[in-house]
């Protein structure tokens, strides 16, 4: 009987191991033992250790309904976990990832480096500040989109943590110029200033690099090590929808740079108060600064980039070609450029001048995208014709289950793939409010981690809709 709960627990693993990431699994279940399983009155409980009440809380907040369905199978509806507290626990497996592992000392007891994401040794004042050197003002070209968000950034790049814009956010589409021009800031105050301490970090970087200390005890040397920067860049908060744990951390570190006159700046692919699952308290400090928009470029901003990208390279292009590109590559930045270093390769492999026929068919493709724009209209077909509904009934007042479902999938699609406001959402769902596209929103994302077929269906429509738009 004794060797029972190791089987039982694999078991549960093997089940787990579907529903979650490798890096999930790897992170929070790996490291816990099971110890002992015990049955009595028809109740079966599985006893697991952890090696913190952190663990436990964050596998409770996180994993629940999937930790669940995976006691169910292994043990029946009578079955379930108990987890105990064993602080030996800690894991000492390397961890997989980029993010280099925090040193530790011999014995896994902490070395006494109070900053742990620096080689032993590097003073503080020399904190990688992970910019990127390209990313500056010179190279960033003003226009119409992005006027208000640069001359911002200038002012904060000259005054950090003394201006009007703290925290400073940036919001827009992918590929319309955030990062460069938060990096900008950073290389500015760096060139200026080499004893501030910058930091750029993704929001990514930031969420697994706080898991990782939790996961090492570190967690009050990652607050530290933050509470030292001059200017902290964060990108992509909307990364932070949902993550309490890290959002109540970032919380902190935000009160504690402002308080002491330090410059934050952040960038969202959308306004904050559309994210999902941001703290109230957070939105409400992000007013406390400025709100700028970048928008996408229009055909002169475009021109004026094409050609300081063709002159940064020290190469020439016909006028016509350049024009050419900018009237038909309209969505990002980023495809502009792309384009760009495209139809230079094609150049070079076949020996060819660049010209107007060759950029046509060299960019086919990317002119025949932008035509496909994926639009509500376009969402709304697709899960209609999924489920088998017309698409009038979207709009409709009945609350028929299989419409509600159909169209709070749409909504959720809607989110994902257009750029629409939750507002103009409901609006074009027979003129809903936004926080019915909000409920919709986390509805489906709750099914989708407690129903397995309905995520699959959730995945056949993403499936469907993406091969659309390639
Ligand atoms: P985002 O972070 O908004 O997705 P990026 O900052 O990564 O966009 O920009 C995408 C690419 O376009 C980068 O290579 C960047 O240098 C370039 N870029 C964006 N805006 C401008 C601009 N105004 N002038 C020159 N290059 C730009
Ligand atoms: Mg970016």
């Amino acid at each position: 009987m004794s060797e029972d709960y190791d089987a039982l627990w694999q078991a549960c693993l093997e089940i787990l191991e579907t529903l979650v990431s490798r890096q999930s699994l790897k992170t929070w279940f790996d490291p816990l033992r099971p110890v002992a399983f015990e049955e009595t009155e028809g109740a079966r409980v599985l006893v697991v250790q952890v090696p913190s009440a952190f663990y436990r809380e964050w596998i409770n907040d996180h994993y629940r309904p999937r930790l669940h369905e995976a006691v169910d199978r292994v043990l029946g509806a009578t079955g379930s976990i108990r987890f105990e507290i064993n602080r030996d626990l800690r894991s000492d497996e390397e961890f997989a990832g980029e993010i280099p592992e925090i040193p530790r000392g011999a014995s896994g007891v902490p070395s006494g480096i109070s900053n742990p994401f620096v080689i032993p040794g590097v003073k503080s004042s020399e904190i990688d500040s992970r910019l990127n050197p390209n990313y500056t003002f010179e190279r960033f070209i003003e226009g119409d989109c992005n006027r208000l968000a640069r001359s911002a950034s200038l002012a904060i790049a000259q005054n950090p943590g003394g201006t009007n814009y703290n925290p400073f956010l940036v919001y827009g589409g992918v590929g319309l110029g955030k990062t460069h021009l938060m990096q900008a800031i950073g290389n500015h105050l760096k060139e200026k200033h080499p004893d501030q301490n910058v930091l750029y970090v993704s929001s990514e970087r930031f969420t697994s690099e706080f898991v990782q200390s939790i996961q090492h005890n570190r967690a009050s040397e990652f607050g530290q090590f933050y509470r030292q920067i001059d200017l902290l860049i964060i990108d992509d908060i909307q990364f932070f929808g949902g993550k309490e744990k890290t959002q109540e951390e970032f919380f902190h570190i935000f009160n504690a740079l402002h308080q002491s006159g330090k410059q934050i700046v952040l960038s969202s692919d959308r306004l904050p108060r559309e994210i999902t699952g941001i703290e109230e308290r957070l939105l409400s400090r992000f007013q406390w600064g400025l709100t700028a928009d970048m928008q996408v470029p229009e055909l002169e901003t475009r021109t004026a980039i094409l050609n300081r990208k063709a002159d940064d390279d020290g190469i020439s292009i016909d006028p016509m070609v350049i024009d050419f590109i900018a009237e038909n590559v309209k969505t990002n930045i980023r495809e502009l450029e792309g384009a760009l270093i495209r139809l230079l390769a094609h150049s070079t492999l076949t020996g060819r001048e660049i010209d107007v026929p060759m950029a046509k068919s060299v960019l086919a493709d990317l002119i025949k995208d932008t035509r496909q724009q994926l639009t509500i209209e376009s969402i709304q077909r697709t899960v209609c014709d999924y489920f088998d509904l017309p698409v009038s009934l979207l709009g409709a007042k009945t609350r028929k289950r299989e419409v509600v479902r159909a169209r709070q999938v749409a909504m959720y699609l809607c989110k994902q793939y257009t750029q629409h406001s939750l507002k103009s959402i409901g609006l074009n769902f027979g003129g809903r409010d936004h926080s019915t596209v909000i409920h919709a929103q986390q509805s489906v994302e709750n099914q989708m981690d407690t129903d397995s077929t309905f995520r699959r269906v959730v995945q056949d429509l993403q499936s469907q809709i993406e091969k659309r738009t390639r």
